[in-house]
C-alpha cells in the first residue's frame, strides 16, 4: 500500500530523513517511534505529500508522486486520511460540518448526502450526541475525535495519525485510542507516530525506531520491546520506562 525508496529531507543544510526505505502492506499498522527530532513527523508528512522529498520515491497504492507535478501530489494525498496533533478542526463548523467539509466542497457531494455520511461516522465515533456543538465546546479527546470522523469521510486508503494523542489530557486519551483501534480491526492500513509506548504494543504490526532520519530497527513490537538489538533502541526504551 505505501512505499518509501531512498527517501532523503533536508531543510537548508540539515539532512533530517537520511535514505529511509520503508513498506507498509495492505491493512498493517506501522508505529513510528523515536526521540524528538528524530524525524518522525516528517517522514509521515511526506507520505502524503505535506512535506516533499530531497530525493527518492514514496508510492501509496500505485501512485508515486513527482516533486514538480502539484496533480500528483494532490493524488497522493486524496488517498490518506491525516490526523494531526493539535486537531485542526475549523472553529466556525460545528462537528458535523466539519465531518461534511470535504465531502460538499472536495468530493461536490450534495449536503444532504454528505450529512448522511457525516452522520455515520460521528454515530461511530459516538458523537452523534455533540453534532451540533462547535469545536470550541468540545473537549480534546472529542474534538480529536471529529478529526478522525473528517478524515474517514473522504474514504481514504490509509490513515495517518501524526501524535493523535499528545495533545490531549491523560483521561481522554483511551477514548481517542480506542477508536484508532476499531480502525484496526477493521482492516484500515496506518502508520502513526506515538509516544504511548503501551499503545504501540497493542496496535502495531510493525514497530519502526526512527533515529536521527534514519529506520535504525524496524520489527514486531514483541522484539522492539522486548528484544531490542540497536544501542539506541534499548537506551530510547530505558528513558521512557
Ligand atoms: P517530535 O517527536 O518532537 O514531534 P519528530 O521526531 O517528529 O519530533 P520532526 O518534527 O520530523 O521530528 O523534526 C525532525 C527535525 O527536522 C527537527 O530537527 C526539526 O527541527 C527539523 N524540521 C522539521 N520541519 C522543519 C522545517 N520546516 N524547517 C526546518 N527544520 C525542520
Amino acid at each position: 500500500m505505501i512505499s518509501v525508496r531512498n527517501a532523503v529531507k533536508t531543510f537548508g543544510t540539515k539532512t533530517v530523513i537520511q535514505n529511509v526505505d520503508l513498506d507498509v502492506k495492505n491493512g498493517e499498522v506501522v508505529v513510528l517511534i523515536g526521540r524528538s527530532g528524530s524525524g518522525k513527523t516528517t517522514l509521515l508528512r511526506m507520505l502524503n505529500a505535506l512535506e516533499l522529498p530531497t530525493s527518492g520515491t514514496i508510492t501509496v497504492d500505485g501512485l508515486t508522486y513527482k516533486n514538480d507535478d502539484r496533480k500528483s501530489q494532490i493524488a497522493v494525498r486524496q488517498k490518506s486520511g491525516m490526523v494531526f496533533q493539535n486537531f485542526q478542526l475549523f472553529p466556525h463548523m460545528t462537528a458535523l460540518e466539519n465531518v461534511m467539509e470535504g465531502l460538499v466542497q472536495v468530493k461536490k457531494m450534495k449536503k444532504s448526502e454528505a450529512e448522511q455520511i457525516a452522520l455515520n461516522l460521528l454515530q461511530k465515533v459516538d458523537l452523534l450526541h455533540v453534532k451540533d456543538q462547535y469545536p470550541v465546546s468540545l473537549s480534546g479527546g472529542q474534538q480529536q475525535r471529529v478529526g478522525i470522523a473528517r478524515a474517514l469521510a473522504m474514504n481514504p486508503k490509509v490513515m495517518l495519525f501524526d501524535e493523535p494523542t499528545s495533545a490531549l489530557d491523560p483521561e481522554l486519551v483511551q477514548d481517542v485510542l480506542n477508536v484508532i483501534k476499531d480502525l484496526r480491526d477493521e482492516g484500515m492500513t496506518m502508520v502513526i507516530v506515538t509516544h504511548e509506548m503501551n499503545f504501540a504494543k497493542n496496535v502495531a504490526d510493525k514497530v519502526a525506531f526512527i533515529h536521527n532520519g534514519h529506520i535504525e530497527e524496524i520489527d514486531t513490537p514483541e522484539r522492539i520491546f522486548n528484544a531490542p538489538q540497536s544501542e539506541h533502541l534499548k537506551k530510547f526504551l530505558n528513558v521512557i520506562a
